[in-house]
């Protein structure tokens, strides 16, 4: 054998080498995230990110329904556009987890979408999905909140309101149909509102196996930016 050939034969066995360890590695990459479960932090917090929807096929199959049903559910933004005055924006930042000291240290279990202009009852706040109310009325925390079950099982929570439209508990709500007005209220008992700037407060919830699992609603909202209402409000 000569030198060249031998070379040739060394060249191709660490060729062969190099890709199957990166082979060997890319399945196990997968194989990792196939494992992943919907409690898993990660999952959480990048819940419904454009990057999640684009790679589903690295998720279990579990976290990918909870994905799809949410797909299928979600239509409008909690706060439709106002055709009357264009200065009636909504801001929000990505601040799920985030340290909140209310009744005790705890992690923020959702999105809190801020009101341009700080008057409470002003900015209408619609339903997102359809679904039935099975939470209505006071919470220190949450003050006048409600909550919404769809069909298939996910917990829309949305608190602080200033007042309620014409829903009670057991109520069926269509996606884009009236709940309420935006507003302060909570962090006290029944009535107390001014203890923070108006804003609405969006939560997701999936239970399985009696255990309460919060997702990000923030890469949510995101997405369904491009699916306002648009009510005459000023
Ligand atoms: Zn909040």
């Amino acid at each position: 054998m000569n030198g060249s050939k031998l070379f040739m034969i060394i060249f191709l066995l660490a060729l062969f080498t190099v890709l199957g360890t990166e082979k060997l590695s890319d399945m196990g990459v997968h194989n990792t995230e196939k494992k992943r479960k919907i409690s898993d932090e990660e999952f959480r917090d990048e819940f419904f990110s454009d990057r999640m929807r684009g790679r589903r096929e690295e998720l279990s199959p579990q976290c990918r329904q909870y994905l799809r049903q949410v797909e299928n559910e979600a239509v409008y933004f909690p706060v439709p556009e106002s055709t009357l005055d264009p200065s009636l924006e909504t801001s929000y930042a990505d601040s799920w987890m985030g340290e909140r000291t209310y009744a005790g240290k705890r992690g923020h279990e959702g999105t809190d979408i801020m009101a341009d202009r700080n008057q409470r009852g002003l900015y209408p706040v619609v339903s997102i999905t359809d679904g039935v109310i099975s939470n209505i009325g006071w919470l220190d925390k949450g003050g006048y909140r409600l909550g919404i079950t769809t069909a298939d099982g996910t917990y829309y929570y949305y608190a602080h309101l200033d007042s309620y439209a014409n829903i009670k508990e057991g109520s069926p709500v269509k996606a884009g149909e009236l709940l309420g007005y935006m507003g302060d209220s909570g962090y006290g008992p029944e009535g107390t509102t001014g203890q923070f700037d108006v804003h609405l407060h969006i939560g997701i919830y999936f239970y399985q196996d009696g255990e309460e699992i919060n997702v990000n609603p923030y890469h949510l909202l995101k997405f369904l930016e491009n699916n306002k209402l648009k009510y005459a409000y000023s």
